[in-house]
This record gives C-alpha cells, structure tokens and sequence, in this order.
C-alpha cells in the first residue's frame, strides 16, 4: 500500500506546508484530490516553495504560528505537523524559538485534531535517538540525547513533541501517529539550508571547496523526498493506529566522506575539501531499521541515493541562486 489512493475528498492542515519537505507534501495531497491547508509562518519555508500550488482551486495558505494559532474554521479531517525548522544551524538560531514549536506548536495543533477529530501525523526524527549507541536504530531504542547540549533545543523539543502525542492517543482525545524521520533530500531544499546534501551540491556547482566536518567518517541515510512523502501519506492511511512510533528513512548508510565523493563525481572540475571541526553532539552512526513501516505500511524507500542526487544536483543547477550558503 502506498498511502496515496485517491480516496473521498478530505480537509487536510499541513503546518509548516512552505517548507521542503511540506511543499512536496502539499503538492502529492492535492494531486489526490484533498483541499490542503497550508499554514506557515515562513521562518525557513519559502513562498516559492508553493507558488505553483497557490492558484490551485483547493490550496489556502495560511500564514501564521503554530505557537499562536490563528482560527481556523475549517472542519480538518486530517492534519500534518511539519512546523519546525529542521536543519541545525536554523534550528539553533533561535533554540528557545525552536522548543516552543516543538512543544507549544505541537500541544496547539493535538488540541486542534481533538476538537475537529482529525489524524495528527507528528514530523518527529532520528534526532531523538541523539548520538545513538544502539545501530541501526529501531523504534525500541530509548536514545542517547545530550539534554543540555546545543541541539537538545531540537531533539529534546521533540522527544517532548512525541511524549505530548502519545498522552492525547493513551487518553483518547487525539488519533496521532509519529513518524520519525531520518535525514532526508531533495529539491527545493534552500541553498543557505546549511544541510549536508544541499551544502555539498551549492559549494560544487559554485566550483567551491566542500565542508567536511570531522574526518568525513560519520555516516547518515539518506531519503529520497518523494520517498518519505509516502511514508508520510501511508502512515496517515494506516486504518489502525500503530500505537508506537515509525522509522521513515532511507537504510542505505553512508559516510561523509562517500557523500562527498559522489556529488564530485556529478558535479565535475571541484573536488577540493576543507575540514572543520565537528559540531557538538554531532551523532557519529546513523542508520534506520525500517521494519515495522514495512510491516506496517508495505513502505520502503524507492529511490537510490545515486538517483536521487542526480535529481537534487538537477534541481540545483537550474533553479537554486538562493542566498549565501550556510558552512
Ligand atoms: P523546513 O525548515 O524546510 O520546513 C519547516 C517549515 O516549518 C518551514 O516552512 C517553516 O517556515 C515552518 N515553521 C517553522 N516554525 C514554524 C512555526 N512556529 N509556525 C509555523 N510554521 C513554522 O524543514 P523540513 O526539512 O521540510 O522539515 C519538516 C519537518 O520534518 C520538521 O518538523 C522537521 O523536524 C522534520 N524532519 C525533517 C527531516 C529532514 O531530513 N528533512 C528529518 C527529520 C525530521
Ligand atoms: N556536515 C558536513 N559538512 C557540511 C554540513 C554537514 O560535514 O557542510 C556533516 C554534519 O556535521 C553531520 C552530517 O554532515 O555529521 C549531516 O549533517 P546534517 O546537518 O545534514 O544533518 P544532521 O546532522 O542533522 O543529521
């Protein structure tokens, strides 16, 4: 099952929808006949990102907080909560900004799904497995998160996220999923993003030296966007609620460095590589076990990383002249 039937038309709130990933999630509901409910406050979400769904008969963008939501006075049948920056120089610009969407953010939107009795599909992460001690990291694995550390804003934001989401489904007041997402890509991520992919690609079509931080030896998985789209979607098909939450990734594990080595290898004449130091707490293995999505949804990824960049590095050298890059 895919998750992207088309099926009785349906409200659907997608907050945080002028983002990266929300973008592309507002574009796939509305390709299945959903009216979609855009709301964003544009912290890191671009008008761009959904210029070509604003004309579209049943897309509404609602500018606004998820800490302070604006009414909304429309009956929602299902809602995403994709509102929050994602990318760690972003999300720590403003740390205490980004807890209170994480928690606030999150309380707002469950008290919203309860009032309309809609779905709640939560946007939570790998990140609150923190620096994981355990690999590949199944759902089972309580994490390893530094609580007073600079990105503990984000994965403690969201492993409060999670706890809020799983008192609302245990009291019977919210029918919320969690997914949690691990590193994912794709086009219309920003250039400044400051992410490792979008880096990468924006540093070697500018014909710039690429930013390692540490020894390139840390590895991550990467998801196709489309890919997680679909997760996302089938996750909130899923007639039983799960109960639990759901790895959404891609298993494929790479190093820094072999990322590194692939975009040369698409992007040639660049191939220079400048080290810095690695971030505090920045997790050394990442990989998802996948297993219960597959059960779950009949979900896996289906776009290689080969592919995928191909489609990204595509993407960037027509479009992206956006602002200076984040290293
Ligand atoms: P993004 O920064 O592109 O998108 C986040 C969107 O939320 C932006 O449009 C931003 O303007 C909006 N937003 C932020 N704070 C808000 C607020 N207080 N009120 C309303 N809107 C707000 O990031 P993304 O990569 O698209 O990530 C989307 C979601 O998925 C996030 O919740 C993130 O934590 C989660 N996630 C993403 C990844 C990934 O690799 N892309 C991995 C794990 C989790
Ligand atoms: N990274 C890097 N160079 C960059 C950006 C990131 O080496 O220009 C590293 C970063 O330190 C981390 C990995 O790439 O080890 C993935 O970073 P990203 O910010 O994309 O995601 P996250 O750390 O949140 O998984």
């Amino acid at each position: 099952m895919s998750g992207l039937e088309r099926t009785e038309p349906k409200t659907i709130l997608v907050a945080g929808g002028a983002g990266f990933l929300g973008s592309h999630l507002c574009e796939t509901l509305l390709g299945i006949g959903a009216k979609v409910l855009c709301l964003d406050s544009f912290q890191t979400g671009r008008r761009q990102n959904i210029a070509a769904l604003e004309n579209h008969p049943k897309f509404k963008l609602i500018e606004g907080d998820v800490r302070s939501l604006p009414m909304i006075n429309e009956r929602l049948d299902e809602i995403y909560n994709l509102a929050c920056p994602a990318s760690p120089p972003h999300y720590q610009a403003d740390p205490i900004g980004t807890m209170m969407t994480c928690v606030l953010g999150t309380k707002n939107l469950l008290y919203l799904a309860e009032a309309n009795g809609a779905r709640l599909v939560q946007a939570s992460t790998s990140e609150v497995y923190g620096d994981p001690d355990v690999h590949p990291q199944r759902e089972d694995y309580v994490g390893h998160v530094n609580c007073t550390g600079p990105r503990a804003c984000y994965d403690e934001g969201k492993r409060a996220a999670e706890a809020l989401c799983f008192d609302y489904l245990r009291l019977g007041k919210a029918n919320v999923r969690v997914a949690r997402i691990f590193n994912t890509y794709g086009p219309r991520m920003r250039a400044d993003d400051g992410r490792i992919v979008s880096n990468l690609i924006v540093q070697a079509l500018a014909g710039q030296a690429l930013t390692i931080y540490g020894d390139g030896t840390q590895t991550r998985s990467f998801c196709f966007v489309s890919d997680l789209v679909a997760g996302l979607c089938g996750l909130m098909a899923l007639q039983l609620n799960p109960e639990a939450p759901v790895n959404l990734g891609n298993p494929g594990e790479f190093t820094i460095a072999e990322l590194a080595e692939k975009v040369s290898q698409l992007i040639p004449g660049q191939s220079r590589l400048v080290y810095s130091p690695l971030p505090a707490d920045d997790p050394k293995r990442r990989r998802p076990d996948i297993s219960r999505a597959e059960e779950l949804i009949g979900w896996h990824p289906r776009i290689a990383l080969d592919e995928g960049l191909m489609r990204t590095v595509e993407w960037f050298a027509q479009t992206a002249k956006g602002p200076a890059l984040v290293a």
